[in-house]
This record gives structure tokens, sequence and C-alpha cells, in this order.
């Protein structure tokens, strides 16, 4: 029988991608008293991180895997998360060092499918898998506020809940894989109110209605969601479009979504169309662009101006 992993005041945790997401949750496991331990491949970035807030640092995955008995990943996506878990032709991985028992947290939006496929590989070896991806952005996650999707079984969401506490809101949503379905699934609900807004936004701006004035109007209303409260005076209007989550990665999670969607025979008409937009908003920003310059190509018609204001 497997030897149960216990969490004692000697545990390591181990994180592994340390990014926009990353080094905030890391920030909060070391201030809720935990041992950490860190690696990424952008090793300069890391080590700087490290020594600022007091914590581990590694050069490999294979180093990390043999340091701790519980591993978070916060990766772009779950074939990165099978790389590092697993390797691929010899390279760079968790799995030489990790013993029975231990267990990988991947807090990434991961692809629900591939969650269980690795999963079902790692309880072969004896190793204990849960997904826990999170919502809240980075505000979120240095708040320790995030809402965290947690799948998998009972014990094992028990066993790591007092890591994930450190870190914000747990919900237990079902087996292994639901966290990550329950995820991409927010983020289309996501997505889709914040290209209704900047399309309701543009209507209004030409129909002699100020952006601004609709905005407080919509966030006193029914139309109110996370988007006009929280993004668009933010990073909107104001053309800062630097709310620290990337559209690759949102047309990423809508494509995950659309995926879970088809896969369960639910044809999501609105889904594929908000699909399509985003990733015509995606070809036309170029690569690293915030997630919140879907609005600016909403508005690119309006005599080249980026925001509907700028061309009154
Ligand atoms: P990010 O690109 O800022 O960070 C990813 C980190 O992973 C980087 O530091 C990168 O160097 C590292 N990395 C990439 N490949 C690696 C590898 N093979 N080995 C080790 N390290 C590697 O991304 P992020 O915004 O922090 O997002 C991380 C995850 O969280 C994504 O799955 C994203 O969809 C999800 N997420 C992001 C937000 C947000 O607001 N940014 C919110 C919720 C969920």
């Amino acid at each position: 029988m497997r030897a149960k992993m216990r969490l004692t005041d000697n545990t390591t945790v181990g994180f592994v991608g340390v990014g926009n997401m990353g080094q905030p949750m890391v920030s909060n496991l070391v201030k809720a008293g935990w041992r950490v331990a860190i690696y990424d491949t952008d090793m300069d970035r890391t080590a700087a991180f490290a020594s600022r807030i007091g914590c581990g640092f590694v050069t490999s995955a294979a180093e990390l895997g043999d340091a701790c008995d519980v591993v978070i990943l916060m990766l772009p996506d779950g074939k990165i998360v099978r790389r590092v878990v697993l390797g691929a032709d010899g390279s760079d991985s968790l799995l030489p060092g990790l013993s029975q028992g231990a267990t990988i947290i991947d807090m990434s939006s991961s692809a629900p499918t591939g969650t269980r496929e690795l999963g079902a590989e790692l309880d072969a070896k004896g190793i204990d898998m849960v997904d826990a991806p999170v919502s809240g952005g980075v505000k979120g996650a240095v708040a320790g506020t995030l809402a965290i999707m947690v799948g998998g079984s009972e014990r094992a969401a028990q066993d790591i809940d007092p890591i994930l506490a450190a870190m914000g809101r747990r919900f237990h949503v079902g087996p292994l894989g639901t966290g990550h379905a329950v995820k991409v699934l927010n983020n289309y609900v996501s997505a889709a109110g914040l290209a209704a807004t900047a399309e309701a936004l543009l209507v209004a701006r030409r129909f002699g209605v100020e952006t601004e004035t609709l905005i407080d109007v919509l966030n006193a209303s029914t139309g109110r969601n996370n988007s006009t409260e929280n993004k668009f005076k933010q990073y909107v209007l104001n053309e800062a479009y630097n709310s620290g989550f990337s559209l690759d990665l949102m047309v990423k999670d809508l494509t995950l979504a659309m995926e879970v969607a088809d896969a369960c025979g639910v044809e999501a008409q609105l889904g594929h169309s908000c699909l399509n937009l985003w990733r015509e908003a995606q070809s036309w920003t170029g690569r690293n662009a915030d997630h919140t310059e879907l609005a600016r190509f909403v508005f690119k018609d309006d005599a080249g101006s980026v925001s509907p204001d700028a061309q009154a």
C-alpha cells in the first residue's frame, strides 16, 4: 500500500513556474510559514526572486523532485506540466527524484483530459495528483484570495488543504480533472463578458454615450460583470493594458473550454464564436499582448484609435 504523504514542519513544498502568478503564490506560502524550494527555466529571475523572499532555489526539476514530497506546478499549459513531471526523451524532470506517496499539484490552467491521463500514469507509480487551478488574477494571487478549484480524491484534497489555504479559498469540485474543467469554463464566461462589454462600449460611444458613463451604469445594473468592475477603467479606458494575464493564455483556456464542450456533445454556439473573436484578436495584436487588448481589437476600426473616446 502506498505511503501516505504527511505534511510536517519539515515538509518542503516544491514550486515550478515562478512567473506572474507563481511569484505572489510562492510569497504567500513563505509568509504562511512553509519551507519552499522553487524552480523555473528563467534561472536568473528566479534566483533573484528566491533571495529576495528567502526561499530555496534549485537549478533542475530532478533536484526539486528529490527534495520535495509535494510539488506545485504553475506553468503555461498542461503539455509543459507533463514534460516537467515525466520528462520527454530523457529530458530533465521531477519523476526520477519523486518518492512513492509524493503528491503533484497542478495549479496551472491545463487541459482536463491531459490531466486525467497524467494522473493515471502517476498513480501507477504510486504518486498522487490533484488539479487545483485558480481564478482571481495577479491581484488575487498577491492578496492570497484566489478561488482554487480542486479536483482529486477526497483524501488527497484534504491532505494538501493546509498548503492551498495559504493562497486562497478552496472548492473541492470533484475527481481529478474537474478542477481544470471548471477553470476553463470559468474563463469562457469571463472572456465572453469582456468581449460583450467591449462591443457594447463601441456601440454606446457611436450612439453618443460616454464610455465611462456606460461602465458606471453597467456596474449599477444587470450587465455588471468582473470585466465591467475590475478591468475596463483599470486597464482598458486608460490604455494601460497591463492586467498581468496574457491574451495567448486566454485563447488557450477558451480553446480548452470548447474542447470540453465538444467532448460532452454540447454545441456551445456562443462559445465557439467567442473563441473565433479572441483568435482574431490574437492574430491582430501579435505576441505578448495582455488579454484586455481584446477591447483594443474591438475598437480598432474607429479611425485607428485604441480607445473609443480617443477619437471623439
Ligand atoms: P507566466 O508566463 O507569467 O509564468 C509561467 C512561468 O513558467 C514562467 O516563469 C516561465 O519561465 C516558467 N516556465 C515555462 N516553461 C517552463 C519549464 N519547462 N520549466 C520550468 N519553468 C517553466 O504565466 P502566468 O500568468 O503566471 O500563468 C501561469 C498559469 O496560470 C497559466 O496556466 C495560466 O493560464 C494560469 N492563470 C494565470 C492567471 C493570470 O492572471 N496571469 C490567472 C489565473 C490562471
